[in-house]
């Protein structure tokens, strides 16, 4: 089972760019940086997310051209299940993963993948020393497109 938290749901437009993003917030994360954001986020709280709550989320947020995953929770089989909805329906879908590396089947269900944790002295994806990266995966070829954050003055994501 995949869980988000609800309250947390919200339209982003920095965490991807060019993208309009509906971003949730998954929990159980597996992660463990120093320095996290959220640490209540490793925690089994929310809602299950399911198919059908995606759709309602994207019909709540008419325009939105993204679903965007921040974590990934404790079952893969599940979130990659809800990434080949999201396709279904229409939408290019994203996994801010804080891991270092995902298994192939990730660059294959998710159009943008973000791995790595995050490191306070690195800092985040706007910063040009951060150890994160940014893929934008196209006919499965990834591409590195985290210099994007670095080209114009960001606001600091949300979620880095
Ligand atoms: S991936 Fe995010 S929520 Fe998980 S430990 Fe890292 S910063 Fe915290």
């Amino acid at each position: 089972m995949i869980k988000y938290v609800p309250e947390m749901t919200s339209v982003v437009l920095e965490e991807i760019p060019d993208r309009v993003s509906l971003a949730v917030d998954i929990s159980s994360c597996r992660g463990n940086c120093v320095g996290c954001h959220s640490p209540f986020l490793k925690l089994d709280i929310g809602e299950e997310l399911t198919p059908a709550v995606i759709d309602r989320l994207v019909a709540d947020n008419f325009g939105v051209n993204c679903f965007l995953f921040l974590g990934e929770g404790q079952d893969p089989e599940t979130l990659l299940a809800l990434a080949a909805h999201v396709r279904s329906i229409g939408l290019q879908v994203a996994l801010y993963s804080g891991r270092e590396e995902v298994e192939p089947a990730f660059w294959e269900a998710f159009d943008y993948l973000k791995l790595g944790p995050y490191r306070p002295e690195c800092g985040p994806l706007n910063s040009p020393t951060t150890n994160q990266r940014l893929y934008k995966i196209t006919d499965g070829k990834p591409e590195d497109i985290t210099a994007r954050f670095w080209r114009v003055p960001l606001s600091t994501p949300r979620y880095v």
